[in-house]
Parts: structure tokens; C-alpha cells; sequence
């Protein structure tokens, strides 16, 4: 944006960038669109073996999917050890265009930097390096060690990410003690809410057999649409649950229906349903797939749309690996995370459970894991930005949140 009233440089007009908006430009400016690296992995390395990291990287290769590297730094070499998780991949910026600021110029305007991955979450990752960084300038002691797992791996596929540097870490006979993860969890404001849990997510498709004809003779064929009709109706009318104390209700969407046919009077013999389940802890993914099931062949036999004919067949075929439930009851992790939000921001955090799924669902099998980071208003989108006052909080929470942590740890 130039013009004679514009050009002027809005950055060099505003105050000094404070740590954590210093270290989230450093990797705002890496363009590390998944699976691209992109040089936020060198940053973090640089940064960390300053501080006194060991910073370890792998890169991790599964079939199928592209090569993605990961980072493992550690402070310390004793127990408990607290460790923070996040990704510095980034999704694709979409319509650049569209953008009011280029997507990887970390531009401050009126109290913003934009860029991709402001909020989702190389601020994050930002926020927990400064804190710790101000941690040892002012000479405070850890009792125990702090940690930092970063995969190139969450927007993707995520099997050669978070999955991976756990197996690798299991490996060597890592520890992980507790573990917080920094996704953007704040709805509009910090302090809204910390997650201690996430759905599980199973997606799918259904193929529906018929058989083809001419439209204008029906009771020679079995339109396939008749059979997907059916089994999409049974699949998200009745619910599947109210909901427990922790979750919300699981969900079916029917979220493609394919009928590949060109022809108007053709009859087709084959359906297509695409789904995705978002589910709680009523169900595990087994007893999930099980109740799927159960609905699909119901569906089938269902004859309002198909009268005097046997159930349609149908198959279901899983997308890759489903993403299990998880729900932390860890008091210690989620209250020491309580007490750091409303000491810094005066307010009370909701314990939530809502959106999408996170690589807490990994992590969960090796140690307690909470998720506290930014407001995730602006993620994925156009404009991505984040307060700079948010980051200067953010930081104040974790820094909070390690002092609290390993207090109580060294008193319990
Ligand atoms: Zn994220």
C-alpha cells in the first residue's frame, strides 16, 4: 500500500516489538507451509541452543505422505519435566491477493502483525520461547527441566509429526511429565478458555450398489439413489447422544453425495457418501464405527424409497487412521494452567472441550496434556493477525504457568 498519504512505514513508527513479537516475526518471515520446513525450524534451533537447549531434529518418512522434520529441544536434564508442543507448519495463504499484508511479512499495523501462522500458532511457540528466555534473564531457577516438541506436521497428514518424535522420543527413554500444548484456544479474548479435551473424529465413505437402467423403466433397475437416500437419513436424524458433562454431543455430516451420472435418463448404479463423525466420550472409535454401521444397514433395509426390494449393499471404507477422544483430568496440569490465566488476566477460564481435533491426541498416551495459546479468531483466514498485547499476555501466562507448575511439583 503506497501513496502520498500512505507510504509512510507504520512499523517504524511504533513502539520497539517486545520479545515474543520479535521471535513470532522471525517465523512469520519462514515460509513453512506444510510439509515445507521453510526455515522456522533453524530459527527455533538457533534461539534454543542459545538459551541452552539440546535441540535435537529428525526428519520423519512414511509411505504416501511427504518427509516432514521435526524438533525435540530440552533445558535441564531433571525430573518433572514440563514440556510445551506445538507445529510451525502453517496452511496455505489461500487468496494472497485478498490479503491486506503479504502473508509472511510479519507487518505491524495498529497493534496487529499479520502473517500466516500469527495465531495458529508460531505465536504460540513465540510466546512460550519468550517466556522461558525471560525466565533465565532475570536468573529463575527451574526445578526440573522445560522441553519444547515442534512438528512440521499438525496441518498435514500428521503421521510423520507429533506421532513421530513421540515414537522417537519413547525410543531414547524420554520422559515427558506433563505437557501444554499451544494452539489458539481463546474464542475472542485471552483468558476464555483452556481445552482439556478434544472429539474424536472418524471420516469415511459409503459406496451404495443398484443396479443401472432406463429411467423410463424403473422396476428393471434399482436406483442407487434411493438406497443413499436412505442410509444418509438414518445416519443424522436421530442424535447420537445429548452430550456429557464434558462434551458436546457427537455429530454426523453427510459431507459429499456422488451420483457420477451425466445422463438424465440413465438410472445409476452407484452412490457415493463422503462423511465425518465428530464424537464424545460416549463412544470409542470402535463402538463408533460399530453404531455407523448399525445406522448403514438399517438405512439399507429401509423400504419407503425402495418398496418390495431387499436391503441395498452397500461397503464402508475408513479414511486412514480415526482421531481417538481424549479428556484430561489431570488437576495439577489444568489448575496450575487455571491459576497462571486468572493471575495474568483476571479472569476465569472455561474448561472447554469444543473444535476440532489437535495433536493432544497423541500426546495424551504418553502424559497429561492441556492446551492453552491465542485468540483463534483470524486462523486459516485472510488477514491472520494477532494482538500484540495478546502475545505480551501469552507470555505472562506461561511464564506463570511454569512457576506454578514447578512449585507445586516440588511440593507434592
Ligand atoms: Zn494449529
Amino acid at each position: 500500500m503506497t501513496g502520498p498519504l500512505l507510504g509512510f512505514n507504520t512499523s517504524s513508527m511504533s513502539e520497539p516489538l517486545s520479545l515474543p513479537a520479535q521471535i513470532l516475526r522471525d517465523l512469520i518471515r519462514c515460509p513453512s507451509v506444510t510439509p515445507e520446513e521453510g526455515g522456522a525450524l533453524d530459527v527455533l534451533q538457533e534461539r534454543l541452543e542459545r538459551l541452552g537447549f539440546a535441540v535435537e531434529r529428525r526428519t520423519s518418512s512414511a509411505p504416501n505422505t511427504p518427509d516432514v522434520e521435526n524438533l525435540y529441544a530440552r533445558l535441564g536434564t531433571e525430573s518433572p519435566n514440563l514440556c510445551f508442543a506445538g507445529h510451525t507448519d502453517v496452511v496455505p495463504v489461500g487468496d494472497e491477493a485478498a490479503w491486506s499484508a503479504p502473508p509472511f511479512g510479519a507487518e505491524v499495523r495498529d497493534g496487529f502483525m499479520y502473517g500466516r501462522g500469527a495465531v495458529d500458532m508460531k505465536g504460540g511457540i513465540a510466546c512460550f520461547i519468550a517466556a522461558v528466555e525471560e525466565r533465565l534473564a532475570a536468573g529463575k531457577d527451574a526445578t526440573g527441566s522445560i522441553s519444547l516438541l515442534i512438528t512440521g506436521d499438525e496441518e498435514g497428514p500428521a503421521i510423520n509429526g507429533t506421532r513421530a518424535v513421540l515414537e522417537w522420543l519413547a525410543e531414547k527413554g524420554e520422559v515427558i511429565d506433563v505437557c501444554v500444548l499451544g494452539e489458539p484456544t481463546n474464542p475472542d479474548m485471552m483468558g476464555d478458555a483452556i481445552k482439556i479435551g478434544r472429539r474424536g473424529s472418524i471420516s469415511g465413505e459409503i459406496l451404495v450398489h443398484g443396479v443401472q437402467g432406463h429411467a423410463a423403466y424403473p422396476h428393471l433397475a434399482d436406483n442407487a439413489s434411493r438406497g443413499a437416500t436412505a442410509i444418509a437419513h438414518v445416519l443424522m436424524a436421530e442424535p447420537y447422544d445429548e452430550g456429557t458433562n464434558d462434551f458436546q454431543p457427537t455429530n454426523l455430516e453427510v459431507t459429499s453425495i456422488d451420483l457420477d451420472n451425466p445422463a438424465f435418463n440413465v438410472v445409476p448404479a452407484k452412490a457415493r457418501l463422503c462423511f465425518n463423525v465428530r464424537f464424545n466420550d460416549t463412544y470409542t472409535a470402535d463402538s463408533m464405527k460399530a453404531e455407523i454401521e448399525r445406522r448403514c444397514a438399517l438405512g439399507a433395509a429401509n423400504t419407503d424409497l425402495r418398496p418390495g426390494r431387499d436391503p441395498v449393499k452397500f461397503e464402508i471404507e475408513y479414511q486412514a487412521r480415526p482421531s481417538h477422544v481424549f479428556l484430561t483430568r489431570d488437576e495439577a496440569l489444568v489448575d496450575a494452567l487455571s491459576v497462571a490465566v486468572s493471575d495474568v488476566t483476571g479472569r476465569k477460564a472455561e474448561l472447554s472441550t469444543g473444535g476440532g481435533t489437535s495433536d493432544g491426541r497423541f500426546i495424551k498416551d504418553v502424559c497429561p496434556v492441556a492446551e492453552f495459546g491465542l485468540v483463534g479468531q483470524t486462523m486459516h483466514q485472510v488477514d491472520e493477525r494477532v494482538a500484540l498485547e495478546d502475545l505480551e499476555t501469552l507470555t505472562a501466562i506461561y511464564d506463570r504457568f511454569i512457576d506454578t507448575y514447578f512449585e507445586r511439583a516440588a511440593s507434592s
